[in-house]
């Protein structure tokens, strides 16, 4: 069984016309590695949630990043000499080596969902309460929207920033039809209603 955990709550607001941004950073424990996805911005938030935990920067094995965009990987500078995996690489230093499915040496599924921006996957992880999707900014909502999670309304959540409709929509149902549980990029976890 893999534990996943939120480790540091996403907010995106405007304060006085800036934008004040960081997506979910995601803690997930699978065959013995320490694995963090979308470490975002907030610098703070980020050690004081890792040392609950009782870990430091150099526990975490690897960086897993949903998608390219600055308010998911900022923090990636608080980790030099980490792997850094997108959904089909895995970056050491100035060496980009392939993979494919799995995260190498876990169980966790990689799973291409292009839309909000070509490059972007999520994850899947068996969990004790069941399938959890970190799925990035595949759903992401800012403070003052309210998160409707019935099947229509995630369908059809507006998402500015988005690169390709038809995609997203695919990849949307995609996830919905195989989590139970989804951690969007910006938002509460939600439970997929079947
Ligand atoms: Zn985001
Ligand atoms: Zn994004």
């Amino acid at each position: 069984m893999t534990d996943v955990k939120v480790l540091v709550e996403s907010y995106s607001r405007e304060e006085n016309g800036v934008e004040v941004t960081s997506s979910s950073t995601v803690l997930i424990k699978d065959s013995g590695l320490k694995i963090l996805v979308d470490p975002g911005t907030n610098k703070e938030l980020l050690l004081e949630a890792l040392s609950k935990e009782g870990l430091k920067q150099e526990d975490i094995d690897l960086i897993f990043i949903t998608h390219y965009h600055p308010d998911h990987i900022l923090n990636i500078r608080l980790f030099p000499g980490k792997d850094i995996l997108d959904r089909n690489t895995i970056y050491r230093d100035d060496r980009a080596v392939g993979f494919s499915g799995k995260i190498p040496h876990t169980n966790i599924r990689v799973i291409e969902t292009p839309g909000h921006t070509h490059e972007h996957a999520c994850l899947l992880a068996e969990t004790e309460k069941g399938k959890v999707a970190i799925a990035g900014d595949l759903w992401w909502w800012s403070d003052e929207e309210e998160q409707k999670t019935d099947y229509e309304s995630l369908m059809n959540h507006r998402d500015p920033y988005l690169k390709d409709k038809e995609a997203l929509k695919e990849s949307r149902d995609k996830i919905l039809e195989i989590a139970d549980y989804v951690i969007p990029g910006h938002g509460k976890m939600f439970k997929v209603k079947k």
